[in-house]
């Protein structure tokens, strides 16, 4: 009997998902190494104040540096990577760190800007992930916890909903503060939502994308802006590729955004020279944005 499920199973061996298999595990693996062996960065994109202009801080996004295939974004790596407690907390851990380090460089050099790090399920749903927070914050009593964000994807963030909110609570207690990331594309209930301790909701970016066109993005943006104002939230929209895109949020509302419109992610030191033009001038057509504080 035994066999016979046993042989039942391996009528759906697939040559090219056992190869993908073992790509997977040869990915996570590496990725694991490329911790030990310093192959990650952070890129830092900025975001905007679309009233005034300010940059109200930068976002920073995984990469990996890596020996052969070059450049790696995170859709290349990072989704089996996340599945695995044993790298994704090591490498969660890292992005905290690094984020730390690098608001503290920034704020020797004079640059104000608060840093958003992107938490993952298996990081939030963590039993010590205050008690980490907290110890990092410790190493670094010249940063302001308020200059740390913490981005949840909203499917995450009502994953356990009373765990999260809770993580939450404690982690805002510090004075860290929390945007729900990707917000409308999780089949989340507007009950659940409207309980999140949060700060601020980032608008999806596909969204975003045709709204210029579309009529119908334009009313679930505008939905989307008015459940952020009603429940006193922060609404950044994410893709903001053009001024047509900026100037349609500003209409409806939306007073932050992100997007290539005003920078990519790029590195920290690029960071500091594109905020050395910005402020003499931007897109916005706001001629001198005031620095944010
Ligand atoms: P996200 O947090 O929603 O980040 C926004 C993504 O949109 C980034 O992709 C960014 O490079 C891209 N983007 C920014 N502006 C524009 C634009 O104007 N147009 C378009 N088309 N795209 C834009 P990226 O860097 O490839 O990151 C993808 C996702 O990977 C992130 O989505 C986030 O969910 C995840 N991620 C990135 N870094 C980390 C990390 O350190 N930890 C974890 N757990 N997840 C991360
Ligand atoms: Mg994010
Ligand atoms: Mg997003
Ligand atoms: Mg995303």
């Amino acid at each position: 009997e035994a066999k016979l499920a046993g042989r039942n199973r391996y009528r759906f061996f697939d040559p090219l998902q056992d190869q993908q298999l073992a790509c997977f595990y040869a990915r996570i693996e590496d990725a694991g190494d490329a911790l030990k062996n310093d192959q990650f960065q952070l890129f830092y994109q900025p975001k905007v104040d679309l009233e005034s202009g300010e940059v109200i801080g930068c976002e920073a996004l995984l990469r990996w540096q890596h020996p052969v295939r070059g450049l790696l974004s995170p859709a290349d790596f990072l989704p089996p990577v996340e599945k695995h407690a044993h790298f994704a907390l090591p490498l969660g851990d890292w992005v905290m760190e690094t984020a730390l380090k690098q608001i503290a460089a920034w704020q020797e050099t004079g640059l104000d800007f608060p840093v958003s790090i992107n938490a993952s399920a298996l990081q939030i749903a963590s039993d010590d992930f205050e008690i980490k927070l907290r110890s990092q914050l410790g190493r670094y009593p010249e940063i302001s916890p308020g200059k740390l964000e913490i981005e949840l994807l909203e499917t995450d963030a009502i994953k356990d909903f009373d765990h999260v909110s809770n993580v939450i609570r404690s982690c805002r207690d510090l004075g860290v503060t929390f945007a729900i990331d990707d917000f409308g594309t999780g089949y989340s209930s507007l009950a659940y939502l409207k309980q999140l301790p949060v700060n601020t909701l980032k608008i999806d970016q596909g969204f975003v994308r045709d709204s210029v066109n579309n009529p119908q993005d334009q009313e679930i943006l505008k939905l989307i802006i008015s459940f952020g104002q009603v429940f006193d939230l922060k609404v950044l929209a994410e893709g903001v590729e053009t001024v047509a895109h900026a100037e349609l949020l500003k209409t409806h509302g939306c007073r932050y955004a992100q997007g290539y419109a005003f920078a990519k992610p790029m590195p920290a030191a690029a960071v500091e020279r594109w905020y050395r033009t910005w402020e003499s001038g931007n897109p916005l057509g706001n001629s001198a944005p005031r620095r944010a504080s």
